[in-house]
């Protein structure tokens, strides 16, 4: 690779809701700071019936809070108020309180677009951060103090030089790929199929898990009476449901939710989403470190991977605070580790939650639909383990920084 242009403390390849994340939290540290993203800016923001949401667990509405992005979706966002947790043909419901837990939400439904938007307008504002978009990083070299990186800005090769480089470019990252750092790999034989409806009932701020014998359903509650549905279905069932009409997707979807908010009087465009978790072997090698889907893409069963992702990066910024007091350098040994090792334990209780949470309601062998009521009854009465699940579910539990 020839003499770099341009040297920076960090360099993040992906702006996505993560890598956007990780340089806003960055950004107080006053260091040379870039991002590199794909995608063109976006335009205006439009609502749209179709747009997708995501569900944000009240620890992140606090990241968000601290880097400047909340207030600016604050106005978009509708609060969970309670989760209703059943399974259809079994006694027993649980149900989470945000009263009860004396917290204003249990956690926020935002769609993408107003959040993407957010993210811009924050990006904007923060003007030591150089951007590269719409670009792709296509290589990189690792030396002992820089990291080389190739980037293609419409067809123009640039040379950058970092002494970070973090991944956050996605499930498929480049950058794990080209820094030597392999995957475990584990497909769920699920596919999520993800749209927006209107039901003729208000939700009321209520988010609905219920699992049934063609999988899990969730109704997440979005403004203008609209709810996000996300129902995980066997792979290979996954074509016939994308092929019903709408009143026939309302009608099986509604049978198996129990009519719990009356008729569903609009069904919107239908996406699907196959599922398999991907595990980075490592979160860091030499100076490249990986956060977000690069590091780990979780079943969505729980909505827990950008939440997660949220940890991953305020916990990195405090790395590399800590490198830069203890040896000068962002990318330090010692305090890359001593990430690495809080987030392996933060991601494999997640992922043994969801996997477990997946599992047990995927199996349908003798006894365990009994043991599934019986959990989710005992849930609804127990107050401690209630608070537990909320507590992890919202992320109040859990570090900020
Ligand atoms: C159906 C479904 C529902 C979900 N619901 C929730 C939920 O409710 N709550 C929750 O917390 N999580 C949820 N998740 C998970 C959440 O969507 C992901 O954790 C999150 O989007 C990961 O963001 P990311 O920025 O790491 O990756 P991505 O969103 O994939 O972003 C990667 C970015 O990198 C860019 N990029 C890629 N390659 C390059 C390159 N070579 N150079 C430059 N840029 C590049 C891309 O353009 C993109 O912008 C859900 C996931 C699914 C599938």
């Amino acid at each position: 690779m020839s003499a770099p242009a341009q040297q920076f403390d960090v360099l993040v390849a992906g702006g996505g809701l993560v890598g956007a994340s990780l340089v806003l939290a960055l950004a107080p540290l006053g260091l040379r700071v870039g991002i590199i993203e794909a995608r063109a800016r976006p335009g205006p923001a439009k609502a749209h019936y179709d747009d997708r949401a995501i569900a944000l667990a009240d620890g992140s509405r606090r990241v968000l809070e601290a880097i400047g992005v909340w207030p600016l979706v604050a106005p978009h966002a509708e609060p969970i108020r309670r989760v209703h947790v059943s399974e259809a043909g079994r006694p027993g419901i649980a149900i989470l309180d945000a009263e009860e837990m004396a917290m204003e939400a249990l956690g926020w439904v935002i769609e993408n677009p107003p959040l993407a938007h957010a993210f811009e307008a924050a990006l904007a504002h923060e003007g030591t951060i150089e951007r590269f978009q719409p670009a792709t990083i296509i290589d990189l070299e690792a030396g002992a103090e820089h990291v080389g990186v190739e980037i293609d800005a419409g067809g123009v090769v640039q040379r950058c030089s970092t002494r970070l480089l973090v991944g956050a470019d996605g499930a498929g990252s480049t950058v794990r790929d080209r820094a030597g750092i392999g995957v475990s790999r584990h497909e769920y034989g699920q596919t999520s199929v993800v749209t927006n409806v209107t039901t003729a009932l208000p939700h009321e701020g209520v988010a609905w898990e219920r699992f049934t014998p063609a999988g899990p359903l969730a109704f997440l509650p979005l403004q203008e009476r609209r709810c996000a549905l996300v129902w995980t279905v066997p792979a290979g069932d996954a074509d016939t449901v994308l092929s019903l009409d709408d009143s026939a997707f309302a009608e099986r979807v509604n049978a198996l939710f129990g009519h719990r908010l009356g008729a569903i009087e609009r069904v919107g465009r239908r996406q699907a989403w196959p599922l398999a978790r991907v595990l980075a072997k490592q979160l860091w090698r030499g100076r490249v470190a990986l956060v977000g889907n690069a590091a780990h893409s979780l079943h969505p069963i729980a909505g827990q991977g950008f939440n997660l992702s949220l940890r991953d990066c305020t916990a990195l910024a405090e790395a590399v605070a800590a490198g830069i007091a203890a040896s000068d350098d962002p990318a330090d040994c010692g305090a890359l580790q001593r990430w690495a090792d809080g987030r392996i334990a933060d991601q494999r209780r997640t992922a043994t939650f969801i996997d477990g949470l997946n599992a047990l309601f995927a199996l349908d062998l003798p006894g365990v639909g009994l043991a599934r009521g019986v959990g989710i009854g005992l849930f609804g009465l127990a107050g401690p383990a209630r608070r537990l699940l909320a507590r992890y579910g919202t992320g109040v539990g859990v570090p900020l920084r």
